[in-house]
C-alpha cells in the first residue's frame, strides 16, 4: 500500500508554512544571499543538484547551538528558487524555536525539494536528497513534511542515517502531541482559574482527527464537557458516541458558549472574522500557525483571552520524533510532553513580567534556553 503523503505543515508559528506568504527575509535585496542568512542568523544553506534525476534541493540550517538541526523535508512546486530558499529559511528558524521550548537538544533546520510532489517515480529523487543530507555529516536530520511520506523517508534512509520518522519506529506522534496539548490546557486553566481541574469546564474542539480524538478522550476522562466539530461526519460520530460530545456545524464552533477553544484542525483560525465570535477564556489547541497574523495574538489578549502559543503546546510531535532518535520509550516521550505544562506557565510568567503578548513570550523562552545552554558550554572541558 502506498504511504500517505503529508499535506499539512508541522512547523511553528514563528515562520510561515505557506510558501506564498511574504515575510521579512524576502525583503532583502535580490541576489544578496548572505543578507538573507544574516537577517535571522542562519548558519548554513546547502544547494544540491542532481542532473541525472532532476533533483533540486535546498537544506537550511538555522541554529545548531542546542544540537543537530532537525526539520522535515518539504516537496513543493515553488514559483521560483528564491521562494523555495525563503521558505526553507523561515521553516528552519521555526524549528529552532520549537525544539528549544520543548527542552530538546536539537537545533533548527528544514529542507525543500523543488518540484511536483505528485510524481510516482520517487526513489531517485529521495535517494539524491538522502545523499544531500548525508553530505552534511549529521549537522542536519530530516523527517516527513508536506508532500512527503514515510515511504520517501525509507528511500532517504538508504543513503543516510540522518533521517527519522521511519516506518515501524516511533510511529504516529498524535497521542504524544495530544497529551502535551492536554497538559498545556491544564496549565492555562491554572493561570486563568487558579486551578487546573478541568471537570465541568466546557471545551470546544475543532477537528476530531488524530490529535483531536486523543485530546477529547483525555478531556472527557477529566470530566470536561465537549463541543466538537469536523468536516468528516464519521469522525464527529465517533466522539459523540465514545465521549458524549455535542456536535455543532463547522461554522458554529467559534461562537459556542465555552470556557476553552481548542483548534485541532487548521491554521489561521484566529483571524478578524473569528475574533468577533469567540467568547472563551482560553485558546489552546494543537493546530499549527493558529494566528492568521501576529496582531491577532495581541487582539486575543485585548479581548481577555489567554492564548497558548501553538508551537509550545503542540511540541509533543517533535518530542516523539526526538524519542526515536534516542531510543526513548513511549513513556519517556509522554513524560517529556507532560513538561509542556511548565513551559506554558513560564510563557505566561514572561508575558506578565515583560508586558508582552504570549506569542512573543514564547520566542523569549526559546531564546533564553539557547543562550543559557550556549553559556554553560563556553568553558573548555
Ligand atoms: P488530522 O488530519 O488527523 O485531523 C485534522 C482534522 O481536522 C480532520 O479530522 C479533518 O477532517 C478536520 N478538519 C479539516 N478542516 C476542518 C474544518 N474546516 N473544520 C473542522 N474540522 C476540519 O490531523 P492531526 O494530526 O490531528 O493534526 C491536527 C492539527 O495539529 C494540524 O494542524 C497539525 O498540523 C497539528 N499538529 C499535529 C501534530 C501531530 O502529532 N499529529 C503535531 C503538531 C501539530
Amino acid at each position: 500500500m502506498k504511504a500517505p503523503v503529508k499535506s499539512s505543515g508541522s512547523s511553528s508559528r514563528v515562520v510561515s508554512t505557506a510558501p506564498s506568504r511574504a515575510a521579512a527575509p524576502s525583503e532583502s535585496k535580490s541576489g544578496d544571499l548572505f543578507a538573507l542568512l544574516a537577517e535571522h542568523t542562519h548558519e548554513q544553506v546547502s544547494f544540491y543538484y542532481d542532473a541525472a534525476c532532476g533533483y533540486r534541493g535546498i537544506i537550511a540550517i538555522h541554529d545548531t547551538r542546542l544540537g543537530p538541526a532537525l526539520g522535515g523535508t518539504r516537496f513543493w512546486n515553488y514559483h521560483d528558487d528564491r521562494e523555495a530558499l525563503v521558505d526553507a529559511l523561515r521553516l528552519a528558524r521555526g524549528m529552532t524555536y520549537k525544539a528549544a521550548v520543548a527542552g530538546l537538544n536539537l537545533g533548527g533546520g528544514k529542507s525543500v525539494i523543488l518540484g511536483d510532489n505528485r510524481i510516482t517515480r520517487r526513489e531517485a529523487i529521495f535517494r539524491a536528497h538522502g545523499r544531500h543530507v548525508e553530505s552534511l555529516g549529521g549537522r542536519y536530520i530530516t523527517a516527513e513534511d508536506v508532500g512527503t511520506s514515510t515511504a520517501d523517508m525509507e528511500f532517504i534512509r538508504a543513503e543516510t542515517e540522518h533521517v527519522t520518522g521511519l516506518l515501524g519506529k516511533s510511529g504516529d506522534p498524535s497521542p504524544v502531541t495530544a497529551y502535551g496539548v492536554y497538559r498545556g490546557i491544564k496549565a492555562c486553566a491554572k493561570v486563568r482559574y487558579g486551578s487546573d481541574d478541568l471537570s465541568g469546564k466546557v471545551v470546544a474542539v475543532q477537528g476530531c482527527g488524530h490529535v483531536g480524538y486523543s485530546l477529547i478522550k483525555l478531556l472527557h476522562e477529566d470530566g470536561a464537557r465537549l463541543i466538537v466539530t469536523d468536516i468528516d461526519a464519521q469522525r464527529v460520530k465517533s466522539v459523540v458516541e465514545d465521549f458524549a460530545a455535542t456536535a455543532v456545524t463547522t461554522d458554529a464552533i467559534y461562537a459556542q458558549q465555552a470556557d476553552i477553544f481548542a483548534p485541532c484542525a487548521l491554521g489561521a483560525v484566529i483571524n478578524d472574522d473569528t475574533l468577533s465570535q469567540l467568547k472563551v477564556d482560553i485558546v489552546a489547541g494543537a493546530a499549527n500557525n493558529q494566528l492568521a497574523e501576529d496582531r491577532h495574538g495581541q487582539e486575543l489578549e485585548s479581548q481577555g483571552m489567554l492564548y497558548a502559543p501553538d508551537y509550545v503546546i503542540n511540541g509533543g510531535g517533535l518530542i516523539n520524533v526526538n524519542a526515536e532518535l534516542h531510543g526513548w520509550s513511549l513513556e519517556r516521550a509522554r513524560n517529556k510532553a507532560g513538561e509542556i505544562y511548565d513551559s506554558i506557565l513560564r510563557v505566561f510568567d514572561i508575558a506578565r513580567e515583560e508586558r508582552i503578548p504570549s506569542y512573543l513570550a514564547a520566542d523569549r523562552l526559546a531564546e533564553e534556553r539557547i543562550a543559557m545552554v550556549a553559556k554553560v558550554r563556553q568553558n573548555f572541558v
